[in-house]
């Protein structure tokens, strides 16, 4: 099984697309993880991107797409899971040209929506974990001990980008250049729209149903 997640900054892509792949044994490909690797580890991929992330902005077309192919190509899991890839029209473009030439398919295409005043909350508490990335929120999912990350013991930290101005220009990007990719997908096979403005628990429930329908 194949699938993308779609949606705004903080719509929860990240926590609930980490949950189904582990359950349903998919390959994560979290676009913006993949790239604060590179960024962490220098690579040329990596020092290109950094100054576009820091900013809010989008890495150029060229840089993600390469990297994601990769990923796609060396796959040994028994499907994947889109997180943050693609996030404009040019990139789902490119992505079935790939799919095309690697003879694969998408099998699911979910949007997931919140109202922006739920994104920008979400954003301003979150805390990842240096060590392991996994993600906490301040005030929905705090940590036992403060500071600490309770499945390792790791140091949770702010993103740079979850700064209350670099979230603003996020969001702006999102609307101008993620969202006409809903008109790209709605009338996809496999397409299917989620509200993930509940809590944790009951938009998983419902991002499984959507999945196995
Ligand atoms: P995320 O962790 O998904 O919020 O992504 C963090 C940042 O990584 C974004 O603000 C972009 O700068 C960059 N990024 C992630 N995915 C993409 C993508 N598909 N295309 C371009 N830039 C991306």
């Amino acid at each position: 099984m194949n699938l993308i997640l779609f949606g705004p900054p903080g719509v929860g892509k990240g926590t609930q697309g980490e949950k189904l792949a582990s359950e349903y044994g998919l390959s994560h490909l979290a676009m913006g993880d993949i790239l604060r690797a590179a960024v962490r580890d220098e690579t040329e991929a990596g020092v290109q991107a950094k100054q576009f992330m820091d900013a809010g902005q989008l890495v150029p077309d060229a840089v993600v797409v390469a990297m994601i192919e990769e990923r796609i190509v060396g796959g040994d899991k028994s499907g994947f899971l889109l997180d943050g890839f693609p996030r404009n029209v040019a990139q789902a473009e490119a992505l079935d040209a790939m799919l095309d030439k690697h003879g694969l398919s998408i099998d699911r295409i979910v949007f997931m929506d919140a109202p922006e005043e739920n994104l920008l909350k979400r954003l301003c508490g979150r805390m990842i974990c240096r060590a392991c990335g996994f993600g906490f929120h301040r005030q929905y999912s705090p940590p036992l001990k403060s500071g600490c990350c309770d499945r390792c013991g790791g140091e949770l930290y702010q993103r740079d980008d979850d700064r209350e101005d670099v979230i603003s220009h996020r969001l702006e990007v999102y609307r101008e250049q993620t969202a006409p990719l809903l008109d790209f997908y709605r009338h996809q096979d496999g397409f299917f729209r989620l509200d993930a403005s509940g809590e944790m628990d009951a938009v998983y429930a419902a991002l499984k149903e959507a999945v196995i329908r």
